[in-house]
């Protein structure tokens, strides 16, 4: 069963029954530029921030006479993202012919595809503050992108609007959700989930704020527990991910009140204004048939063949999904922990580096389960000070894993303190120098006095009678486990390689 909820504040005055509960039913459409060399339909380049109308050509300026030739990349990225998606693909495709006037768009009609799309039927799912949740998705299909608009104002102040086609014809990815969404949470994480996934497998950056994602929700709302659709307006302009969460939560305000008034909804496109943190009427929604699509008669069909579809599923790279369940699963991590490592791709690689280097370690010493333990301590360090560090610089931050695995098992014997440990890594992070060296030069091991660690020494092996008796039945973890003692006691100032031979010597003689 999905948890379902309902508009929050959305009761009223209602029906005759008394005050309505409405559920908010929410599908999103998400616009993808897909990140290829060249168009979709010709050999105009995609650099992005170029002099306005330098990528151009007469196939992406629609002129008479020309011919599209499909970009085989774009459409491996869409067949990627299907398979990712665990979506059925089409053996054969078509392209089609979306007919529309706007000076955005120079043939007078859009490339894309209707009836046949590459992808359909994939589902994503993903963690929300309530839980697991799973979104079905409808359709993956490619298409081009229109040219972009800008409306300003000349030298004499006159409002004009520029056009500039370095867009037009950038390939594009079409991807439908189910009307499956219900809270404005789950379709900020189902965005957010999405994102990642699309950089994983690496078919697209997916910034939202040039455009590169867009997201589109359509937003409806019913009385809680009735089963057909109320009139849905379609939410754009959005363009981070709080902006997806606010936009959808005031637009099921808007539609609650106006239900709540008697009034009906119309179905209709508005746009969300972020500063003014409401959304505006655009236009009144346009119905498929005003496209009057058909097929596009220059363009072959396309057949995904077996093998093709088998070279593109082995170049995937691990998912979202798979990893978060290796960490939990394999490696005990938290939900949480691993959610989050596996969102931030500094985090992720950090965590995979130090995590090989622990290994290597524990394997050299002789203890290759010492990994285990290792992971959690690992995931602490990187989701912890890792990520506060990190986030407070410009340049994102970088550690190496190697030494991040030798600064956790420092910490972890108790060779330096935690609160030493994080010293060392945010010195580590600003200077790349090896956290040995860190350590001695911030003075953490200084205490090299062998009279008074002498003194430390002793304390500590009082305080554990058995030792001594433990040590000579041939268990030399004591010795780490008493040097840890002595660390803590100093403060982690204590010179560990002191502290260990002063720990032998007394057990060994004895005291
Ligand atoms: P269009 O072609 O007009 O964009 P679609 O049928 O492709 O319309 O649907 C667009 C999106 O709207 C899909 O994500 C779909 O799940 C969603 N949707 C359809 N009906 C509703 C509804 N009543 N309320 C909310 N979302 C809906
Ligand atoms: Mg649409
Ligand atoms: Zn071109």
């Amino acid at each position: 069963m999905r948890a379902r909820r309902t508009a929050d504040g959305a009761t009223g005055a209602g029906g005759p029954s008394g005050p309505v509960r409405w559920e908010a039913v929410i599908g999103i459409e998400v616009h993808v530029e897909l990140g290829t060399r060249t168009k979709m339909f010709c050999r105009c380049a995609t650099t992005f921030g170029a002099p306005p109308n330098t990528n151009t050509c007469p196939v992406c300026l629609g002129m008479p006479g020309v011919l599209p030739v499909i970009n085989r990349r774009a459409v491996e990225h869409v067949l990627a993202t299907g398979l990712a998606i665990d979506a059925g693909i089409a053996p054969v495709t078509r392209w089609d012919r979306k007919n529309y006037f706007y000076p955005d768009l120079p043939k007078g009609y859009q490339i894309s595809q209707y009836d046949l799309p590459l992808a359909s039927r994939g589902q994503l799912s993903f963690d929300t503050s309530e839980g697991p949740f799973t979104v079905h998705i409808t359709r993956a299909h490619l298409e081009e992108d229109t040219a972009r608009l800008q409306h300003t104002t000349d030298e004499l102040g006159r409002r004009i609007s520029l056009v500039d086609f370095n867009r037009a014809g950038l390939p594009l990815m079409e991807i439908v959700t189910e009307p499956d969404i219900r809270t404005a949470e789950q379709a900020r994480r189902y965005a957010e989930e999405l994102r990642l996934l699309l950089r994983t497998i690496g078919v697209s950056d997916a910034e939202m704020e040039n455009g590169q994602m867009r997201v589109e929700a359509n937003v409806s709302l019913r009385p809680a527990g009735r089963e057909a659709f109320g009139t849905r307006v379609e939410v754009k302009n959005m363009n981070s991910f709080r902006a997806v969460e606010r936009a959808i939560a005031h637009e099921i305000e808007r539609q609650a009140r106006v239900l709540d008034a008697g009034e009906v909804l119309v179905q209709e496109t508005r746009g969300w204004d972020d500063v003014r943190n409401e959304t505006y009427r655009m236009r009144v929604k346009e119905y498929s048939d005003d496209y009057r699509y058909f097929p596009e008669p220059d363009l072959p069909p396309l057949r995904a063949d077996a093998a093709w579809l088998e070279a593109i599923r082995a170049g995937l790279p691990e998912l979202p999904s798979a990893r978060r369940t290796r960490y939990v699963g394999d490696l005990g991590l938290s939900p949480y922990d691993a959610g989050v490592i596996v969102a931030d791709p500094a985090a992720g690689a950090l965590f995979e580096e130090a995590l090989a280097a622990a290994q290597a370690l524990a394997a050299a010493d002789g203890r290759p389960e010492g990994a285990l333990p290792a992971a959690k301590a690992l995931a602490n360090w990187v989701t912890g000070e890792f990520l506060r560090i990190a986030r407070q610089r410009v340049d994102g931050g970088r550690a190496s894993g190697a030494e991040l695995a030798r600064l956790v098992a420092m910490v972890g014997d108790g060779r330096i303190s935690g609160t030493n440990g994080k010293e060392v890594l945010a010195r580590h992070v600003e200077t790349g120098e090896p956290v040995d060296r860190i350590v001695e030069e911030l003075g953490f091991t200084q205490i090299s006095d062998t009279g008074a660690l002498a003194a430390a020494v002793d304390e500590v092996i009082a305080a554990n009678p058995g030792a001594a008796a433990d040590y000579r039945a041939g268990k030399q973890q004591v010795v780490g486990f008493l040097v840890g003692q002595v660390m803590k006691a100093t403060r982690g100032q204590a010179n560990a390689a002191i502290v260990q031979r002063l720990v032998r010597e007394r057990l060994e003689g004895g005291a």
